[in-house]
């Protein structure tokens, strides 16, 4: 512990047991007794009134940091398909390590997928770490938490970037306490300080009205999970090389406290948003969870998916699945139709990247205006059923504009 009492100074007053924020401290025989959750943030220093604990000097916090480099990416699969964040966190990874001067590595554990490491070397990555394994073919927290701290143990990177998918949520947080270091959950942004190598991590913080960025001064890796749909995708090269480490990892079954026995998919397969190239997306401004059908069949129409404003899903219109924005889905499609939706802040977080915006308000001064490339002002159960009948005779269109 790097906080102690000095016993024969403490007066019993309890202001330290008050004061503590982590609820750390105890009175034991009128002197205070600091316990195991002291995170050492020194409130109690400042509080005694009578100099009566101290900071226990020479203790040194934190590892040596200059021995750890490169840049880590945990490369995602599923039924043997990359994830799609994965192709986005190599995307940054290799922004980071090109700024750090260092390697990209993609860590990808799984069962015969040789095929997604030779994809991982062509989205970027300089190395992959290939663990092979029929205990790996299925996620587990405990399969590939073991096999990812050894490798950090042994090799030593100095990030290590996650998708911040239910696995990676899970898998993440595992990681860092086994390890004991930092973790910056659901990260928007990610920039180096050159000078010290350390990673700013921005997120959204205090529900969502400030932006924190958050650093890992004295452990290392630094790491951090990533929303799916935030970063872009890096780009493929056929002709990129890179060294492929293929490894049988140190697991045994014992090894795996909770067994897979089946997988049960949902009754509704759920939206998958981030991956759809054509979003038609319905706001308060349907006025009704009916409304939801002419967004529907604009969406078939186009085909793309439905989306929707987290007013109408805070109304029990919709699942929460189609939600777009800060705390819902983060999405870049090539065209976001957003109908009846004002266009707050939260809102546009979600959406603003998006190739091409049409809103259809009928207030002409609501905000959505403002990012949208095509606005229509008008009632969407006007704009929508023509925009429809439009696409229905769009050749008998076509050919007599042309
Ligand atoms: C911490 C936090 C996180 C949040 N996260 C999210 C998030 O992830 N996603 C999100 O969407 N919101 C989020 N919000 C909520 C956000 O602030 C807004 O309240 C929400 O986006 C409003 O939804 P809306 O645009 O559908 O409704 P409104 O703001 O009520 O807008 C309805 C719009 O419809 C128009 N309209 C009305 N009738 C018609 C009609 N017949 N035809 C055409 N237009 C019509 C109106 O002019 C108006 O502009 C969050 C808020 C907070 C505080």
């Amino acid at each position: 512990m790097a906080v102690k009492v000095i016993a024969e100074k403490c007066i019993s007053c309890g202001i330290c047991v008050k004061n503590c924020p982590f609820d750390a401290i105890d009175m034991v025989d009128k002197k205070a007794v600091i316990g195991d959750k002291c995170t050492i943030c020194g409130v109690c220093v400042q509080k005694c009134p009578v100099e009566a604990i101290e900071k226990e000097e020479g203790e040194k916090r934190g590892v040596d940091i200059d021995d750890y480099r490169g840049v880590w990416v945990f490369a995602e699969q599923r039924e043997g398909k990359l994830l799609n964040v994965a192709i986005e966190l190599l995307g940054e990874g290799r922004k980071i390590a090109d700024k750090l001067n260092t390697q990209l590595t993609a860590v990808l554990l799984g069962n015969n997928v040789d095929d997604l490491a030779e994809k991982l070397v062509k989205y970027g990555a300089d190395n992959v770490l290939y663990g092979d394994s029929k205990l790996l073919e299925v996620y587990t927290t405990d399969g590939y938490a073991k096999v990812i701290c050894e490798l950090i143990e042994e090799r030593k990177p100095e990030i290590m970037l996650i998708g911040a998918t239910n696995i990676g949520r899970d898998l993440g947080p595992r990681i860092s306490a086994r390890i004991h270091t930092g973790l910056t959950a659901d990260c928007t942004r990610l920039e180096v300080d050159l000078e010290n190598r350390r990673l700013l991590q921005t997120r959204p913080a205090f529900g969502g009205n400030l932006m924190a960025t958050i650093i890992c001064p004295n452990y290392r890796p630094q790491m951090s999970t990533v929303r799916p749909g935030v970063m872009e995708k890096a780009k493929y090269d056929e002709n990129r090389q890179g060294n492929i480490e293929k490894f049988t990892p140190n697991l045994e079954e014992e090894d795996i406290k909770a067994k897979v026995v089946e997988f049960v998919k949902g009754g509704k397969a759920q939206v998958k948003l981030e991956e759809a190239n054509i979003i038609v997306s319905g706001g308060r401004g349907l006025g009704n969870p009916e409304g939801f059908k002419l967004i529907e069949d604009l969406a078939n129409k186009l085909g793309g998916v439905v989306g929707a404003s987290r007013a109408t899903v805070d109304a029990g219109w919709i699942e929460q699945s189609h939600q777009v924005g800060q705390t819902g889905k983060t999405v870049r499609p090539t065209l976001y139709i957003a109908c009846g939706i004002s266009g707050a802040i939260q809102h546009l977080a979600g959406m603003q990247d998006s190739k091409v915006i049409i809103a259809i308000n009928k207030d002409k001064d609501a905000p959505i205006f403002k990012v949208a490339d095509y606005g229509i002002v008008g009632d969407v159960y006007e704009v929508i059923p023509e925009l429809i009948e439009g696409l229905d005779n769009i050749d008998e269109i076509m050919e007599s504009i042309n």
